[in-house]
């Protein structure tokens, strides 16, 4: 197999992405991008500083009108291009994601995949009514309601899932006439910011329609979200930080949209196949060693099944193989950082501390953790309360249906939930009473498709969703043209 980031110009290296070419940053910082298994340095990604991030606003906003004036078939076909591109480089991708995000190929496949259906529904956006006509309680009225750009979008986003979560927000963003600021994470800045930038100047994309600055959250972040001149802030992240970004740019009457955490169930009430459901409980805790939004942290399970379900998912826990994500084999690669890691495994420790029993895992070797099982978890344990985003399973019993259902709806966030059960009648019922954007009946929590609604309820999100049709309300605003066509008479 040939290595892409071995013979990779430098293009990119120490520059950020502007006026449809990669120039040096404002400032003199610059911050490795490293390979998570090894250690090895991919990239060196500038550090773009307040003015850089001024500078970037002022050509967005001067290229805005006319990307938006382009034809809508001109917007969808660069979108096209763009898919048809990232097809082809598909191989080098999606190595670049393996060795920078620490995934194993298989996720890789997934997210070049999905960032392609990504842009094939936004290149579809472009074609839908743009205006609708109501009727009007005064005669000769023309009530003509139009969608139009919501202007400068600045994508923050995350390094889990960079490449997909980014092209959720450029495709459809772009498709509808806004330029985009993006700012990828600092841990993943070549494949949640460069390959795109790389990908829309090679498919012909208009200077300025997308500019990439990469940099650190609290300053070139922030600096985003504090100008002016962005007239929308898409933030996909922690909920902390979303909060922060939610109350700062709400305050200054942006439009904002947050898709933040989770504190996932996978529901396996009394009647469900054990074997079926560990499997599919494995793979929702497990996958990505848990760091998705959408990964589950809390089994909730009935007592007349525990110990045969906690024993299936332990020794499927077991047979996992971790290692480096290029290695024939491996199930698992690295955790994204030490920090990600130490908090994940502090959540473990203090949950033992409190009494939860440790049945398998809970050791590692540098950043490469070990799926981890616990039982004997109770509501007032960490590892219950806090979105836990590492390898981590752990099993809390319950009596009954009602008892299932009270302890996931027992969160303060509302992202997905799982519930397993040979019974899809009751798994309907149950699916029904979920607190959540989001719930699978009989399948894992992970799951995520371009045309489906994604998002969720309370600290999960903003209440905007992601996907599909959904993505008109999220990256257009309504004008309201009244055209009187006979003459009107007022008291004065
Ligand atoms: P963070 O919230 O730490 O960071 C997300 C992005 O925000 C990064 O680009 C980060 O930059 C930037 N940022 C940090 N501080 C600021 C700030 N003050 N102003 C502006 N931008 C800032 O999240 P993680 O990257 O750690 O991602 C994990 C979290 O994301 C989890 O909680 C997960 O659940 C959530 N998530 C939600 C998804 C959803 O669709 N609902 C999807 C995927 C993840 P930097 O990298 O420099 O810190």
């Amino acid at each position: 197999m040939t290595d892409p980031t071995a013979t990779a110009a430098t293009r990119w290296d120490g520059k950020l992405f502007r006026s449809g070419s990669w120039l040096p940053g404002l400032g003199t910082e610059t911050l490795a991008s490293q390979e998570k298994s090894t250690s090895r340095t991919l990239a060196s990604q500038a550090l773009a500083t307040e003015a850089d991030v001024d500078a970037a606003v002022t050509a967005a906003t001067t290229a805005q009108p006319g990307w938006a004036a382009a034809g809508y078939d001109v917007r969808a076909g660069l979108l096209r291009r763009v898919a048809r591109l990232l097809e082809d480089r598909a191989d080098d991708y999606v190595d670049w994601l393996i060795r920078e995000t620490g995934g194993i190929r298989g996720k890789a496949e997934y997210e070049v995949g999905a960032a392609c259906n990504e842009l094939y529904e936004a290149a579809a956006l472009t074609s839908h009514a743009t205006a609708e006509v109501l009727p009007s309680h005064n005669t000769g009225k023309l009530n003509l309601v139009q969608r139009v750009p919501v202007g400068v979008v600045a994508a923050i986003t995350p390094w889990n899932f960079p490449l997909v979560l980014a092209m959720r927000v450029v495709a459809p963003a772009i498709a509808l006439g806004n330029t985009v600021i993006l700012k990828p994470a600092e841990l993943t800045p070549v494949t949640g910011g460069f390959l795109l930038a790389e990908l829309f100047a090679d498919a012909g994309a208009p200077p300025d329609v997308l500019q990439v600055l990469t940099g650190l959250g609290p300053q070139a972040g922030e600096a985003l979200v504090r100008h002016p001149g962005t007239t929308m802030i898409h933030f996909t992240g922690s909920s902390r930080v979303g909060q922060h970004i939610g109350s700062v740019a709400g305050g200054m009457l942006k439009k904002v949209s947050l898709e933040l955490g989770g504190n996932n169930a996978f529901v396996v009430l009394d009647d469900a196949n054990v074997e079926a459901a560990s499997m599919v409980g494995a793979w929702s805790s497990f996958h990505y060693s848990g760091q998705a939004c959408i990964s589950a942290s809390r089994h909730i399970v009935a007592a007349s099944v525990a110990d045969a379900y906690i024993a299936a998912l332990a020794a499927r826990a077991k047979g996992i193989v971790v290692g480096n994500p290029l290695d024939d084999g491996v199930n698992l690669g690295p955790m994204i950082s030490e920090t990600q890691r130490d908090r994940g495994l502090d959540l473990v420790k203090r949950s033992v501390d409190q009494g939860a029993e440790l049945v398998e895992g809970g050791t590692f070797d540098r950043l490469f953790v070990r799926p981890t099982v616990l039982s004997g978890v109770t509501p007032e344990m960490p590892v219950y309360l806090e979105e836990v985003f590492a390898p981590v399973a752990p099993v809390i019993v319950v009596d009954s249906d009602e008892e299932a259902l009270r302890l996931t709806n027992d969160s303060s966030y509302g992202l997905v939930h799982s519930v397993f059960t040979g019974d899809q009648a009751r798994g309907l019922a149950f699916a029904e009473q979920v607190r959540a954007g989001m719930v699978h009946v009989n399948d894992t929590t992970c799951l995520d498709e371009a045309h489906v609604p994604f998002g969720g309820f309370g600290l999960s999100g903003s209440g905007g969703r992601a996907g599909g049709a959904s993505n008109l309300d999220e990256f257009t605003e309504r004008r309201w043209i009244g055209l009187q066509r006979t003459p009107v008479a007022y008291p004065y």
